[in-house]
C-alpha cells in the first residue's frame, strides 16, 4: 500500500492496540502451519518473487507474473486458464482461474507484485536478496505485498494437487503498480480491459493484517472499507497595493479569517455498518473506563461519540469526515499588499459522504464569497464493502482455528489500496492476510523490510483454510 496509507493504517490500529493491549490472549498458541513440502513451495515462490526487482521505476512486474505462470503450468494449470498481460511491457499482471463447480460466483484473490523503491545504501543488506535471519525473512516486498502473492500461488497449486473441487472458481490476480498508481495500475487495467477475467462475487486483498505486540497476538484485522481523499484550494485574490497604504480588504486577513472558521468545523459524528461493528467489538474486550462509551457509540449515542472522539484523534477520524489546512501561500513582496493568499485543505471523507456534501459544507463554513473553495482533481468516492455475515463468520472461524481467542476486528482505514477500485467496480473487497506483525516495528516501505518466518507460514495456513471455507461446496 502507498506510504501515506501505511502510516494511516498504523494510526488506525493504535486504538485497537490501546484497547486490546490488556486483553489476555490465549496462551495456547496453535501455531498451525501447512506440511513441510507446502511450506517449502511457498518459501521458494516467495524468495523468487522478492528477488525480482519490481519497483515502479527501477523494475518490472512482468517477470513476477511470468514466474508465477511457469509455476502454475508446471503444476498442471492449462494455458487457457492463465492470462498474462498489462498496461505496458514492464507492467505485467497474471490472472489464473482454478475451476470450481460453478455453483456460486467466483472469489478473487488479489495481491500486488510491485514494490516501493529500495536502495542498497539505505539498507543493511541487499534489499533484493531474500535473506532468512534471526527468525525473519528480509527483503523489499517481504511484507508489502509479496508474501500474500506467493501464498495465493502456493495454495492454489496445493488445491490442485489435492484435487479440491470448490463450489466457485478461485481467481488469483497478481497485479502491477499498486504503489505507483498511474496509468499502469493492474487492477484498473484489468477492470477496463478484461473485467470478465476478474469478475467475482467478492475479493480478498491486502490491507488487514494481524496485530502483534511483544509476541502476543492482539487482533486479526479485517479491512472492510476505506476513507477517500479530497483536496481543496482556498484562494483569495486582491488588487493589492503599496504596503505603506494598507486598507481593510486584505487577502491574507480574509483567508486567515476563513481558516479560523474552518478550524472550528467538526463534521457530524456518526457510525456506519463497519465502524459500529468495530466499536461493538472493541467495547467487548476493552477494560478501560471508555468501555461503556464505546458500546454506546456502537448503538449510535451522540454523547458517547463526542467523548470518544475527544479522547483520540483516531477515533475522531473514524467517526467523522475531517478537513484540515495543510499548506499556505500568499503575498509577493515585503512591501506590497498581498494579491493572493491561498491554503490547501486536505479532507479524509467517510465513504458515505459525497463530494458535493463536503464542498458545500466547506463553502458554508468559509462563509465568504471572496474566498474561492476549489476542488482539486476528481475524487472518486469510496464505497464500503458490506459486512457480510458469511465472510465475517469464515474469517472468525479460520482465525479461531489458527489462533484461538484472538478476536477479528473489522476496520475502516484512512488510506487506500487497490480494493477501492474493485469496490467501485462492484466487487466488494476485504483486506485479510493473517500475517501477524509487531505493531511497533512495521517496516513496509522502509529499510530492512521483513516478515516473521513463523508469521509467514501461519498466514499461509490461515489463508489456505479461509479460502477453503469460502469456497466449500
Ligand atoms: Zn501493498
Amino acid at each position: 500500500m502507498p506510504s501515506v496509507n501505511s502510516r494511516d493504517l498504523r494510526g488506525s490500529r493504535a486504538i485497537i492496540f490501546a484497547l486490546l493491549a490488556l486483553v489476555p490472549c490465549s496462551s495456547l498458541r496453535a501455531q498451525v502451519t501447512r506440511p513441510d513440502a507446502e511450506k517449502q513451495l511457498a518459501h521458494d515462490i516467495y524468495k523468487q518473487f522478492v528477488e525480482i526487482q519490481s519497483a515502479y521505476t527501477t523494475g518490472s512486474t512482468t517477470p513476477v507474473a511470468e514466474a508465477a505462470a511457469a509455476r502454475l503450468k508446471a503444476a498442471g494449470f492449462s494455458d487457457s486458464d492463465i492470462f498474462l498481460g498489462g498496461g505496458s511491457e514492464k507492467k505485467g499482471n497474471i490472472v489464473v482461474r482454478y475451476r470450481g463447480t460453478g455453483a456460486r460466483k467466483p472469489i478473487l484473490l488479489l495481491a500486488h507484485t510491485d514494490v516501493v523503491e529500495a536502495r542498497r545504501e539505505d539498507w543493511t543488506m541487499d534489499p533484493f536478496q531474500f535473506i532468512e535471519r534471526d527468525g525473519f525473512f528480509y527483503g523489499r516486498g517481504t511484507g508489502d505485498d509479496k508474501a500474500q502473492a506467493a501464498v495465493w500461488i502456493a495454495n492454489l497449486i496445493r488445491y490442485k494437487q489435492e484435487g479440491y473441487k470448490p463450489d466457485r472458481d478461485i481467481i488469483v490476480a497478481l497485479t502491477a503498480d499498486e504503489e505507483g498508481g498511474g496509468p499502469f495500475n493492474g487492477v484498473d487495467w484489468l477492470i477496463k480491459n478484461h473485467r470478465d477475467l476478474i469478475d467475482a462475487e467478492f475479493a480478498l486483498n491486502e490491507g488487514g493484517w494481524g496485530d502483534e505486540s511483544h509476541g502476543k497476538k492482539i487482533a486479526n484485522n479485517l479491512q472492510v472499507s476505506e476513507k477517500y481523499v479530497m483536496n481543496f484550494r482556498l484562494e483569495v485574490h486582491n488588487k493589492g497595493g503599496h504596503s505603506s497604504l494598507p486598507v481593510a480588504d486584505n487577502a491574507i486577513y480574509r483567508l486567515a479569517a476563513a481558516l479560523g472558521r474552518l478550524s472550528d468545523l467538526g463534521f457530524p459524528l456518526k457510525t456506519n455498518e463497519v465502524t459500529s461493528e468495530y466499536f461493538r467489538r472493541i467495547a467487548k474486550v476493552d477494560s478501560s473506563s471508555a468501555k461503556d462509551d464505546l458500546a454506546r457509540v456502537a448503538d449510535g449515542s451522540q454523547d458517547a461519540m463526542q467523548r470518544v472522539a475527544a479522547a483520540s484523534p483516531t477515533w475522531n477520524a473514524t467517526l467523522r469526515t475531517t478537513c484540515v489546512a495543510t499548506r499556505l501561500e500568499g503575498g509577493h513582496a515585503m512591501n506590497a499588499l498581498p494579491q493572493l493568499a491561498a491554503a490547501a485543505v486536505n479532507c479524509r471523507v467517510l465513504p458515505e459522504d459525497s463530494v458535493d456534501y463536503v464542498r458545500s459544507t466547506l463553502q458554508k463554513v468559509v462563509a465568504d464569497n471572496e474566498v474561492a473553495v476549489n476542488l482539486l482533481g476528481e475524487p472518486s468516492a469510496g464505497t464500503a464493502s458490506p459486512m457480510r455475515p458469511d465472510i465475517l463468520k469464515a474469517v472468525t472461524d479460520a482465525t479461531n482455528a489458527s489462533w484461538p481467542g484472538v478476536p477479528v476486528v473489522p476496520v475502516m482505514v484512512m488510506g487506500a489500496t487497490d480494493g477501492k477500485a474493485l469496490r467501485i467496480a462492484g466487487i466488494p473487497t476485504y483486506g485479510i492476510q493473517g500475517f501477524f506483525l509487531d505493531r511497533d516495528d512495521i517496516r513496509f516501505h522502509g529499510r530492512d523490510e521483513r516478515m516473521g518466518v513463523q508469521s509467514f507460514y501461519e498466514g499461509q495456513a490461515f489463508l489456505y483454510d479461509l479460502v477453503r471455507r469460502l469456497t466449500k461446496p
